[in-house]
């Protein structure tokens, strides 16, 4: 072992969120940070996912803060047609390495080690093992370790499917789909959220006719219009969403009725219109989508899939027939952990955790923000109280009440307050140029007319 590195802060994964906390924090602060991260380049859960993924919602308001991702561009073409570019796979991990490379390691502050892992020892100190070597490095932490694994999600590139699947079954991982040499006479795709629509949405694109795929959905789930949050001109149509939401909120008498009244403003949709969601996750789809996901008429709701024999599929409830000509599609890793909370700020450590409902990379750097600008720890956690990823309908909807309180403690802290108007993590920080846009005039309304009805209501649904 060699002699001990030391570093203010320490931060264990090289994710969407540790680089986005890092750059909030080098940006705010003179701190000296190391990263590690098993993988071996910095973009975490994008350096292993399917190939024809792409962020779900624009590019615009993910990455870090200081460093734009894309270039504004809206698609002329294809499902997106219309709204602003989202980043696919590659774009990610090649901005994710120019981050590393480009900004953060010429400050002299930084040090990154890939292809490592992290581990506290029996004596609780930080130990760093390369992967490759097997060398390990003690790590003296002057101010704080950064955990961003503690909700780290499972992929279906990197964890086996949740089922049995018996001798001279065909199954393989979403992404696995684009190296099929064996022309399959019938696809299998497993699963409910994001992966699946994707691959849905993937093999329907290239021509796959919906008659050859059946799409086993253990759950129905209510996906966000993307349409509704869309940056610079659909601004304005983004703040009528929240004004929306807000009055759905304050007049709905049940967390159903929430959703019903948000599904008759276009703002949440479900592929099957007769069938009542149980998952809310926040994904979002164009509408172009959709209609190509509704073409799928062979769906099986038989719970979920206990395995796959050679000639059936054995669920909860029941089997459906199935044969080796088959390939059958893994899309149902179980995605966000949902561990019980902890609070973010210790003494010694950040646990990096969801603050309120919002797009992934803003709360990340925000929580850098307050690490690097606020001293007092209970006033961090104040401010900050964790909540657990949404799952459910009624966890977007206390998601969202996090939100509403977060905005009304925020206001006590003028540079974090500033910080979170200029940063374009945070859609709704463009507003100001679209004032007076008559969407945003009448939204304002809004959300006077709402806002407080909608948080008092909100605590009675989700009683
Ligand atoms: C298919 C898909 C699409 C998505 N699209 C969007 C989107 O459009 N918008 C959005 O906001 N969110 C999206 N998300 C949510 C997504 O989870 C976040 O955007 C974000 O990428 C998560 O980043 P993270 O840093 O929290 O986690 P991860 O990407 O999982 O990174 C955590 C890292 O920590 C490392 N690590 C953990 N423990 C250790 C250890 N002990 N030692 C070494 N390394 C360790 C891991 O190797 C990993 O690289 C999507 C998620 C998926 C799966």
């Amino acid at each position: 072992m060699s002699g001990p590195l030391e570093t203010d802060y320490l931060v264990v994964g090289t994710g969407a969120a540790g680089m986005a906390f890092t750059d909030a924090l080098l940006s705010h602060s003179d701190a000296t940070v190391t990263l590690v991260d098993r993988r071996h380049a910095p973009g975490g859960h994008w350096i292993d996912a399917y190939p024809f993924v792409r962020l779900h919602q624009p590019s615009a308001f993910y990455g870090v803060s200081s460093v734009p991702l894309g270039r504004g561009t809206v698609d002329a073409t294809g499902l997106n047609a219309g709204f602003h570019e989202k980043a696919s796979a590659d774009e990610l991990r090649a901005y994710y390495t120019r981050v590393m490379d480009q900004h953060f390691l010429p400050t002299g502050r930084v040090r990154h080690h890939p292809c490592s892992d992290h581990a506290i020892g029996p004596d609780g100190g930080h130990r760093i093992t390369s992967r490759l070597t097997g060398a390990v490095q003690e790590v003296r932490v002057r101010r704080k370790w950064i955990d961003t694994g503690y909700l780290e999600g499972r992929i279906p590139a990197t964890s086996p499917p949740p089922f049995e699947v018996a001798e001279g079954v065909r199954c393989v991982a979403a992404g696995e789909i684009v190296r099929v040499a064996d022309r399959p006479e019938r696809y299998v795709v497993i699963g409910t959220g994001k992966t699946a629509l994707d691959t849905c949405v993937w093999l329907l694109s290239q021509g796959v006719p919906a008659s050859a795929i059946q799409w086993v959905r253990p759950r129905e789930g209510w996906w966000v219009n993307r349409r509704f949050y869309q940056p610079e001109e659909g601004l304005p149509q983004f703040f009528a969403g929240v004004g929306l939401q807000l009055k759905a909120m304050a007049q709905a008498t049940s967390v159903d009725d929430v959703f019903a009244r948000l599904e008759a403003d276009g703002i949440f949709l479900r592929v099957d219109t007769t069938v009542t969601p149980t998952m809310s996750r926040g994904a979002m789809v164009s509408e172009a989508e959709l209609a190509l996901l509704r073409q799928i008429g062979d769906v099986v709701r038989r719970g979920h899939v206990r395995r796959i024999e050679r000639d059936r599929i054995v669920f909860d409830s029941g089997s459906v027939p199935t044969s080796p000509r088959t390939l059958h599609v893994h899309c149902a890793a179980v995605g966000l952990a949902r561990p019980a909370s902890r609070p973010i700020f210790e003494a010694d450590r950040v646990t990096l955790q969801p603050l309120f409902w919002g797009f992934a990379c803003f709360p990340a750097a925000l929580l850098g923000v307050i690490e690097a600008t606020i001293t007092d720890t209970a006033e961090k956690n104040r401010l900050c109280p964790p909540i657990r990823y949404w799952d459910e309908p009624r966890d977007y909807l206390s998601s969202y009440l996090a939100r509403m309180a977060y905005e009304r403690a925020s206001a006590g802290h003028p540079t974090v307050a500033a910080w979170a108007q200029g940063t374009r993590l945070n859609p709704l920080s463009g507003l100001r140029a679209h004032a007076d846009h008559p969407l945003v005039v009448q939204t304002r309304e809004d959300v006077k007319a709402y806002g407080a009805a909608a948080a008092g209501n909100l605590v009675k649904l989700l009683r």
